[in-house]
């Protein structure tokens, strides 16, 4: 049997060197264009960043040894330009030489790959415009570094491109990487893509996202790079990493059937149309797993599979290739990032049902060093569970994760199934409870309907008319929160029911989905309609990015010119003590309520250098600081841990400080109010004032007397102790804002029909935002004495207080109101 082989790196040696093992006495010829056979063209990027120093630890293996070991006959530096499917043969040139000759076969496998793809814009073939394809285009990059490239440009946000720029960064090259569709790593999920973008920003990597490149032009030496929105960016080189397309030249040429998405098509056995051609690799089509539709996945495992399998099939054997899912993964400075089948947005072009969830475990035991909460998203059927596919971006044990899911949706497993797969672990590695089967219990917990799921999507379209719940910390919302929401924290949740309304879904949230989980479970079983916010808010501002929340008043992120200008060298030099802060493994809101207790024990001038593994604590510190007057300093990113510099400013407020409640307001312009009336629509407008007054920077203190507390009553039995006139007194009173009637026409439904589908807030959700804003409710004393009302009958966070108290808060007020 003669057998040929077209192409000589992961498909076509692969088939070679199957076939040789199957079949001794086989006559085996590969033919490469270029200068190298079997080499690593997946470590180029590497080379070029210093990593892999040593360029000939790149060329696995050389003719000669193939030759010595598989008596291989492989022919660099030899193209093949022409099958006769008739004659069973192909014309071949020797490059150097010039020389043409044929060559007969009994099989031919044809392995050419894919092709870098050159849009075909102006300027486009300029000499420092490169590819990175082979161990040439590794060598002219290198070239161009070595001669003093100071600057480039990658044009994609792919696999390669992200690789690009960062071993161009790891060279001290300035590197602006384009990407026209608004995501880095087009095969995750825009917002699992996310985090790997603030990475590559963190390390100086200038992201143009959603924009594409116009036109090459020469200037002054150096090669400007045109974008379509007008930008320019100066660099020495370019690296155009824009993808790939399947090399047809001679597939097309020779009749071969080509598919519907342009690769070579074959049947499960790697066959052409053609019986004695066999094809695999990048160049052919194949079929995706969980979409089962043809697809192109240019992947190096696919690859050498295809081909081990086209060589078994040509010895005779029948072997099958079903399907390719896609697993990829990809290292972005310390981050990892990947995924292994369908992703959402696959699944929404196929249309196909899917339900998700997303979690962010740690990669091992928070308490063991070096662990840091990950990004996962698990799509799957929604009637069985059938994994679909799984995406993981974090810091340690992704590829593990990755690994795992991938078995698992090759396996066809069922999300329940990942509930009880049992995973290594000792704390180093794991934790006894995998994140592979913590999604596995969230995932199962959606499909029995012992969860229900909200997502940053939905905001704020879809959840106008629903009670937004953030059971974080006071600090943590006091730092950032969903705009609109109220908080109620967790520990404090069954104290404060008659605060949330029976009427209205309830969306809870926290940080990652835990604590809103048990408040879910809390209220569900009280009877509340709830869902609870999948990913927390780690996901949402993944999802919403910064500045793109809509009326986000704080960016939970710093843009990158803020980083830039954090440089640690900008330091000055500091006047006080510094004080060092481990907050490593501790999960939200640990690091920063940690953080606000060391703080409140320093001076001012003081600084305070606190790492955390929770990769939000960049954006809760730097939130936190700017919220209560704090300096940071610096942050830096030393592997999975975040370090932040903070400098205190003025002194905290102790309750501030301890509880965070509310920033010190000294020099604030004060509006106070009597609120008497009991009316529904008086006590509306005064919170409506109250609230408006507060977001437009004033203080606000209410002070509620008679028939006002009503508005601040709790439901339920009155208090133990009580006078039999006490007792019909409150009675007989309205109990609770919920309970007020109109001051005229008596029609209180009616009217809370009318606010709701008018989008306006309700009473208890307006004193809710009220009190969380930081409106001071004070209740007069001795209202509370003629009606007979303990404190415990009212809600909480208010202040009781005397007319004394009233007129000291009005002595600086610029406005006070009798309502
Ligand atoms: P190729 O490896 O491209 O080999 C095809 C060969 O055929 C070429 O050498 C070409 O010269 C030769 N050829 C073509 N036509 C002819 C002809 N007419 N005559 C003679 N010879 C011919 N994949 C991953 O899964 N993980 C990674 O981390 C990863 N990193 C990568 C990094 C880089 C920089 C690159 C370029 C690719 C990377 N890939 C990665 C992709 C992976 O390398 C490819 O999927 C895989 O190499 C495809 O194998 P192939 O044999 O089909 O094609």
């Amino acid at each position: 049997m003669k057998m040929l082989v077209i192409g000589g790196v992961a498909a076509g040696m692969s088939a070679a060197a199957r076939a040789r093992r199957l079949d001794e006495t086989a006559s085996i010829i590969v033919f490469e264009r270029g200068d190298f056979v079997s080499f690593a063209n997946c470590g180029l990027p590497y080379h070029i960043g210093g990593k892999i120093a040593d360029r000939d630890q790149l060329l696995l293996q050389t003719p000669q040894s193939l030759a010595a070991t598989l008596n291989l006959d492989v022919r660099t530096g030899t193209e093949v330009e022409a099958i006769d499917r008739a004659a069973r043969q192909v014309r071949v040139r020797e490059l150097a030489a010039g020389k043409t000759y044929t060559e007969t076969y009994d099989k031919l496998v044809l392995a050419p790959g894919a092709a870098p793809l050159r849009p075909p814009l102006p300027g486009i073939d300029h000499p420092r415009i490169c590819v990175l394809r082979n161990i040439a285009d590794m060598d002219r990059i290198q070239k161009l570094l070595e001669e003093g490239a100071k600057a480039a440009v990658v044009i994609g946000g792919g696999y390669i491109g992200v690789e690009m720029a960062e071993n161009l960064r790891e060279r001290g090259l300035a590197v602006d990487l384009v990407e026209m569709v608004d995501q880095v790593m087009p095969p995750l999920d825009r917002e699992m893509a996310r985090p790997l973008e603030n990475h590559l920003r963190w390390h100086g990597v200038n992201l143009h996202l959603g924009v594409a490149a116009a036109a090459f032009t020469e200037s002054e030496g150096r090669l400007r790079t045109e974008l379509v929105n007008g930008q320019m960016l100066m660099a020495d080189l370019v690296i155009l990493s824009a993808g790939v397309k399947p090399d047809l030249r001679l597939a097309r040429a020779a009749g071969l059937a080509i598919g519907p998405r342009g690769g070579i098509q074959v049947d499960q056995h790697m066959r052409t149309n053609d019986p004695h051609i066999y094809a695999a690799g990048d160049a052919v089509e194949v079929t995706d797993l969980a979409l089962c539709c043809p697809t192109l996945l240019p992947l190096a495992g696919p690859a050498n599979r295809q081909g081990r399998i086209a060589g078994e099939n040509v010895c005779g054997r029948h072997t099958v290739y079903t399907a390719t899912q896609g697993t990829a993964i990809v290292k972005v400075f310390e981050m990892t990032g990947g995924g292994t089948g369908a992703n959402e947005k696959s699944l929404q072009r196929a249309g196909i049902n899917y339900r998700k969830i997303y979690l962010h475990p740690s990669g091992h035991a928070g308490y063991y060093p070096g662990s840091a909460p990950m990004n996962m998203k698990v799509l799957f059927a929604p009637g069985d569970g059938k994994l679909l596919g799984a995406q993981v971006v974090g810091y340690d044990g992704v590829d593990k994760r990755l690994d795992v899911l991938a078995t698992a949706i090759r396996a066809g497993l069922q999300v329940h199934d990942l509930e009880s797969l049992e995973l290594a672990y000792a704390p180093p590695y794991g934790s006894a409870k995998d994140p592979v089967n913590m999604a596995g219990f969230i995932g199962t917990n959606l499909l029995h309907g012992d969860l229900e799921l909200w997502y940053p999507e939905e905001y704020p379209d879809q959840t106008r008319n629903a009670v937004l719940l953030d059971v974080r910390s006071a600090m943590e919302y006091d730092t950032w929160h969903i705009p609109g929401a109220v908080n109620i924290p967790l520990d404090k949740l069954r104290g404060n029911l008659d605060r949330l309304p029976r009427g209205q879904t309830i969306l809870v949230y926290c940080k990652v989905g835990f604590r809103s989980y048990l408040a879910y479970r809390l209220l569900k079983q009280r009877g509340y309609d709830v869902k609870t916010l999948s990913g927390g808010t780690m996901t949402f501002c993944n999802y919403h990015r910064t500045g793109i929340c809509p009326g986000t008043p704080e960016p939970p992120l710093l843009s990158y010119a803020e980083e830039r200008q954090l440089a640690p060298a900008a330091a000055p030099p500091v006047p006080g003590r510094v004080v060092e802060l481990n907050c490593a493994g501790m999960q939200c809101p640990g690091p920063i309520r940690r953080l606000a207790e060391t703080m409140q024990g320093l001076q001012t001038g003081d600084e305070l250098i606190v790492s955390a593994s929770d990769p939000g604590f960049t954006a809760d510190g730097a939130a936190w600081c700017r919220h209560f007057g704090h300096t940071l300093v610096s942050q830096e990113q030393a592997g999975p841990l975040v370090r932040l510099r903070i400098r205190k400013g003025g002194p905290m407020q102790p309750a501030a400080a301890a509880n965070s409640d509310k920033p010190a307001g000294a020099g604030k312009p004060r509006k106070t109010m009597v609120v008497f009336s009991g009316d529904l629509d008086k006590v509306l407008a005064a919170f409506v004032i109250a609230n408006g007054a507060v977001s437009m920077g004033s203080e606000v203190v209410m002070f509620f007397t008679f028939w006002g507390i009503n508005a601040l009553r709790r439901s339920g039995p009155q208090a133990p102790g009580k006078t039999l006139l006490d007792r019909i007194f409150g009675w007989m009173m309205p109990q609770g804002a919920a309970a007020l009637r109109l001051s005229q026409m008596h029609m209180g439904a009616l009217m809370r029909r009318v606010m709701r589908a008018k989008q306006v807030d309700s009473l208890p959700g307006m004193i809710a935002q009220a009190q969380a804003a930081g409106v001071k409710l004070v209740v007069c004393s001795m209202s509370m004495d003629v009606m007979g009302l303990k404190r415990e009958e009212l809600i909480d966070g208010l202040e009781i207080g005397g007319v004394a108290a009233f007129l000291g808060e009005s002595a600086g007020a610029d406005m006070t109101l009798f309502i």
